[in-house]
């Protein structure tokens, strides 16, 4: 497994009280769900949910890992813990705290666009690939460099943010671009700017992000 990204998923662990109510909640049907009887332990897998999203969002510079949308202080209405391969089908639900499959993702890119479908999977039977950027047709949050894949250029002028999502051509990008609608993005805010055309600031800024964009290849 290539882990690109910093701080390492090996260099972290649960302590061990989390860890032993991380054992009873993948033992029970609903692992991520799990309420545990005792206040302490609710505490405890309270704190290890904590140190997931936290690792996740510092391994993105605290982006969405599939949008690199700014998340930092956004809070848990904007912020989601994401399962890559979705816990509520039964062949995953035993990764259901293992780091590798869990990220930070916009509400956006995760309740509109991912859900809990799986065709972003190449091959959803062999448990040994889970493990291996091969088997996802999009760029994996633990497995893949975003930066391999895209470059996300943006300007803000004032009240106006102008979005430019770069592909750099790979099989993956092409394939997440679609699946997350990232141009959903580009069209947003080059619409909201186009309505600002008269604004000499926006105009200027809209045109320096295109040249931009050029420059990195689109
Ligand atoms: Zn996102």
């Amino acid at each position: 497994m290539a882990d690109p990204y910093l701080p390492a998923l090996i260099d972290f662990a649960f302590d061990a009280a989390e860890a032993k109510v991380i054992k009873s909640a993948l033992a029970s049907a609903k692992p991520w769900d799990y309420k545990p009887v005792s206040a302490a332990e609710v505490a405890l897998l309270k704190s290890a949910k904590k140190k997931i999203l936290d690792l996740h969002l510092k391994r993105h510079g605290w982006t969405c890992c599939y949008c690199r949308t700014n998340l930092k202080g956004a809070g848990p209405f904007m912020t989601d813990r994401e399962h890559v391969l979705p816990k509520g089908k039964a062949a995953y639900k035993s990764l259901s705290y293992t780091l590798w499959n869990l990220a930070a993702a916009c509400k956006r890119c995760n309740m509109q666009f991912k859900g809990s479908g799986e065709g972003f999977v190449i091959d959803g039977a062999d448990a040994a690939k889970f493990p291996e950027s091969t088997n996802y047709r999009f760029v994996h949050p633990n497995f893949d460099r975003w930066e391999d894949h895209f470059t996300r250029l943006g300007i803000q002028v004032n009240a106006t943010n102008i979005v430019k999502i770069v592909r750099k051509g790979s099989n993956k990008a092409a394939y997440a671009h679609d699946f997350f609608n990232l141009e959903d993005f580009e069209i947003d805010s080059f619409d909201a700017a186009q309505g600002l055309e008269n604004d000499p600031e926006v105009s200027a800024a809209l045109f320096e992000l295109r040249k931009l964009a050029k420059a990195f290849g689109q």
